[in-house]
């Protein structure tokens, strides 16, 4: 068993550590009002925000699948419903194998979902603007949008599949 897993054991029995833990991952997520996703600022560069739990990294979904929903079995993975890897909403957050992350992966990036907030013409508009080196949050004003939202498609964490 890895690591990550025997520590997610550990955080689904010992108190003391859920309230650590807890508390931990939410005095650093903030909310995105626009998608209701709970965003979590840990080393905002990457893709997928992991935390130290006890010196074991972990990622940020998986330790809130775990503190707020409950475990996650072997060979499942937490996915995403609003397509943000950063986000540990728990209403936004299911288990599906990793073919099943694949596969959701490639469908949202071809056809829309109810969780997304912006049209296909929005974001063309917006990646324009953004080739066009206007600030984020111009466009984000310009757009009546978060900021967020114009760096997550700016980083290509949102909307990739759309040009
Ligand atoms: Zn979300």
């Amino acid at each position: 068993m890895s690591k990550a897993k025997i520590m997610l054991k550990r955080l689904e029995r010992e108190q003391k550590l859920r309230v650590k833990y807890w508390k931990r991952l939410f005095s650093n997520a903030y909310l995105e009002e626009d998608t209701n996703c709970w965003i979590v600022n840990f080393s905002p560069a990457t893709r997928t925000p992991q935390i130290g739990v006890e010196q074991v990294l972990i990622q940020c979904s998986r330790v809130a699948y775990t503190l707020l929903k409950k475990a996650i079995p072997d060979k499942q993975e937490v996915c995403h419903i609003c397509d943000n890897p950063r986000c540990i909403n728990p209403a936004h957050l299911f288990l599906g194998t990793h073919q099943e992350n694949m596969d959701d992966m490639v469908s949202k990036n071809r056809v829309s979902t109810h969780m997304r907030k912006l049209s296909d013409s929005q974001v063309i508009e917006i990646k324009k603007l953004l080739f066009l080196k206007k600030e984020h949050q111009d466009i984000a004003n310009q757009l009546n949008i978060s900021v967020t939202a114009v760096h997550d498609i700016s980083a290509g964490r949102t909307y990739l599949g759309v040009l």
